[in-house]
């Protein structure tokens, strides 16, 4: 049975790929790096790497419930948000029932579903890529135990409003758990953001998960945490593994969630700058996806583009293994330099 599963299983392709290269762009990493006092702390923390961490991993809990204006018994983490899904999907998911999502997004949702037997059930979209709360609401039948996608979308950067999430909220039954996945939230701009945790408070089978990946700048250190009401927390610490983060990586997480001034410093430089990238794309005769609100750009454009800028050595992300076809690509805002060195070598890359 098992293995039956796995040979339907997609595999992760990954924005990363084994070449050299100068200048990533494939991954949504935030090129600037953690603040220069996470920089500090890991190597502090390095000297006591003998010593497993306090498995309640209360400290943390306790700044991100903090940082939340939750309760630290709201708080799930996990090693990257992926293992978060992983965990609420083992609790949620088996061969007799459903999970919903968008179609063409990102693709560890539709892995594990299928890893653990159940139904994978894609949710048209609308127009210009939007997330269709109707599609949604009609993809769902009475197997479905979760709904989940992210907003900010990737890869289109899309995101949704609040009333699409009520309205979600309020036609699902209670057993259904609704998963919010806000990897990318700090990008969405100040008239376009709404809370979401406000929902989480009111609607138990809602959660929202987020992470130290993307704006942190703490990719490889693994951090994803989950908002969620408490009869959730007390399943997901019967399955997750123990000591699941490791030290270095909560450590990283306090530190991170301190240092305000370096985060948004470094956001409004990425949120400036994909301005300037995205005319720079329009000049040249690229579509852009407008309405897109995350630190990277939804292009489409030549074929080969990826493999034409990696002869400069710049590294972007072809979307097929989202279900795109070849001419649409998603570019990351990395550091100003890398971007001006993108606008100067794509001339030569395009038609
Ligand atoms: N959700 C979305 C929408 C993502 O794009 C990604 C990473 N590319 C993740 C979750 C996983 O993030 P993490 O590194 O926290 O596992």
């Amino acid at each position: 049975m098992l293995l039956e599963n796995l040979d339907s299983v997609p595999e992760y392709v990954s924005g990363t790929k084994d070449v050299p290269f100068k200048v990533r762009l494939s991954s949504n990493e935030n090129n600037y790096g953690p603040s220069p006092k996470v920089i500090r702390r890991i190597k502090e923390i390095s000297k006591e790497t003998h010593r497993y961490p306090n498995s309640s991993y209360y400290r943390l809990k306790e700044v991100l419930a903090d940082f939340n204006s939750v309760s630290p018994s709201n708080i799930i983490l996990g090693n990257g948000s992926d293992e978060i899904f992983l965990n609420l999907f083992l609790i949620f998911l088996n061969s007799q029932n459903s999970l919903v999502t968008i179609e063409r997004t990102f693709t560890y949702y539709k892995i594990v579903a299928t890893m653990v037997g159940a139904k994978v059930i894609e949710a048209k979209r609308g127009d210009n890529f939007a997330i269709s709360c109707e599609n949604i609401l009609s993809s769902v039948d009475k197997t479905t135990r979760i709904i989940i996608f992210p907003s900010p979308d990737n890869p289109t950067g899309v995101i949704t409003t609040r009333e699409c999430i009520e309205r979600i909220l309020k036609n699902i039954p209670e057993s259904t758990l609704f998963i919010l996945d806000e990897a990318y939230f700090q990008f969405v701009p100040k008239d376009k953001y709404w809370d979401s945790i406000s929902l989480v408070k009111k609607y138990p089978n809602f959660i929202v998960t987020r992470t130290f990946s993307k704006l942190y700048g703490l990719a490889g250190v693994r951090l994803g945490y989950g908002i969620c009401d408490e009869s959730i927390t007390r399943l997901y610490e019967k399955v997750r593994m123990p000591f699941n983060i490791s030290l270095v990586a909560m450590e990283s997480g306090i530190v991170a969630l301190s240092d305000v001034e370096y985060y948004s410093k470094v956001l409004s430089l990425i949120l400036k700058d994909k301005e300037r990238v995205m005319v720079e794309f329009e000049k040249i005769g690229m579509w852009v996806l407008k309405e897109s609100y995350a630190n990277f750009l939804f292009i489409r454009a030549s074929k080969n583009l990826d493999r034409r800028l990696l002869e400069y050595g710049i590294m972007i992300r072809d979307l097929r293994s989202f279900g795109y076809d070849n001419e649409y690509y998603r570019v990351t805002i990395g550091k100003s330099k890398e971007n001006e060195f993108l606008l100067e070598v794509l001339p030569r890359c395009v038609g």
